[in-house]
């Protein structure tokens, strides 16, 4: 057994002990000491970091034994008297997190009846999962009244009770556990047996912000935020919309609606577009067919055009000259390319589309009359030798 002191002291933040026992599992020193105020990952709430005797603790394990071992990379004896310091900046928003959680927790129950059936503390925020569905506006009442009870400054204490006794009290959840419970109390606002590590005060959660919520298992899962990390999260998003914002000119609450007006006007540009390049590929259909006089087999590489306007060329083609195989490639690298026959050749376009593209390490498909494909990484003069190989070993003159 480990004596905790986190469990009464948990603004500890270094402390002497005695290395009770070394084990070396996976090149690691696993560390027992006679206490440690090194909280080990449990209950949603990630391990405490530091160092012990110079050491670097890389990881913080609750044995079943009851022992908590301490992962580090030096060399430490069993009897030796070491120095713990724990990572206060990481512990400190370990603490604003979990303190927000039983907030939070406690005003979605008392508001909406909805109960929390686990908590996770992530790298960036944490999530909790809600027994069952919430709208819009019962987070946004529960995230008023955790916030109104954090800026109520009210003090968060420790108490140590049996089940019994607890259970008397007036628990959110009642507990599984047996013997002696270790209850968190936020003065006259929730009662929740807990083994993790508190502010004292409400306020120093500084401020709890939800972030998405989504349906998860028949209820909700609810992302959130207390203090630092709701500020970083401001920050990072400040910067995105500054950096949107030199786009559109806009303040951000017109955004969204201006996005969506750029791009129907993008959508209809792209129709124009789409209309002339039709107009355009009869035309440029003619010009193949003078370029390459007396030629059933034409292979070219066509600048100006996108994947769109070879195809329509190629249709062109195909459909003024029904014994016509027109391949056609985008002058851009990595090229993209379109076979086409005409109603009356028996060329197989897709067959010919797909062995290019093992050649040219491209991808694309498509039926015997009209193949596409893009990704093709060869020159123009390259793609078009071996398409007119292709089409030579098919269909010979
Ligand atoms: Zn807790």
């Amino acid at each position: 057994m480990t004596q905790r002191l986190y469990y009464s002291e948990p603004y500890r933040r270094s402390f002497d002990a005695t290395v009770l026992s070394v084990d070396e599992v996976a090149g690691h020193s696993h560390v027992t000491l006679d206490q440690t105020a090194f909280y080990p990952t449990s209950g949603g709430q990630p391990f405490d970091t530091g160092t012990l005797g110079g050491a670097a603790v890389t990881d913080v394990i609750d044995r079943e034994d009851g022992a908590i071992a301490h992962v580090v990379s030096g060399a430490l004896r069993a009897g030796d008297v070491v120095s713990g310091e724990i990572d206060w900046a990481r512990r400190f928003d370990h603490m604003q997190q979990h303190t927000g959680q039983h907030l939070l927790s406690a005003a979605f129950d008392r508001l909406s009846g909805a109960r929390t059936e686990s908590f996770h503390m992530g790298q960036l925020s944490s999530t909790i999962d809600l027994a069952r569905e919430v709208s819009a506006g019962e987070v946004a009442k529960a995230e008023d009244d955790a916030n109104r009870v954090v800026w109520e400054d009210r003090p968060v204490t420790i108490k140590f009770a049996t089940a019994e006794e607890a259970a008397a009290m007036g628990m959110r959840k009642e507990s599984a556990r047996t013997g002696t419970l270790r209850l968190i109390d936020v003065q006259e606002y929730d009662l929740s047996a807990c083994g993790g590590t508190h502010v004292e005060r409400t306020g120093a959660i500084g401020i709890i912000a939800i972030g998405s919520v989504e349906k998860f298992k028949g209820g909700s899962r609810v992302e959130f935020l207390c203090g630092g990390r709701a500020l970083e999260r401001f920050r990072v998003w400040k910067g995105a919309l500054s950096a949107v914002q030199k786009h559109l000119s806009v303040p951000p609450i017109e955004m969204a609606a201006s996005i969506e007006r750029f791009q129907e006007d993008a959508k209809a540009a792209q129709r124009v577009l789409r209309g002339f390049q039709e107009r355009l590929a009869a035309q440029e259909a003619q010009a193949l067919f003078a370029r390459n006089p007396g030629k059933r087999l034409i292979a070219e590489a066509i600048d100006g055009w996108d994947a769109q306007g070879i195809k329509a060329i190629a249709v062109a083609a195909t459909a003024a000259q029904s014994d016509a195989v027109v391949a056609l490639f985008t002058s851009t690298t990595p090229a993209q390319a379109v076979i086409a026959r005409g109603s009356t050749s028996t060329v197989d376009a897709g067959a010919m589309l797909k062995q290019l593209a093992v050649k040219f390490g491209g991808k694309g498909g498509g039926k015997p009359d009209l193949a596409q494909g893009g990704g093709f990484t060869g020159s123009a003069v390259a793609l078009i030798d071996a398409v007119r190989v292709l089409i030579g070993d098919e269909q010979p003159g």
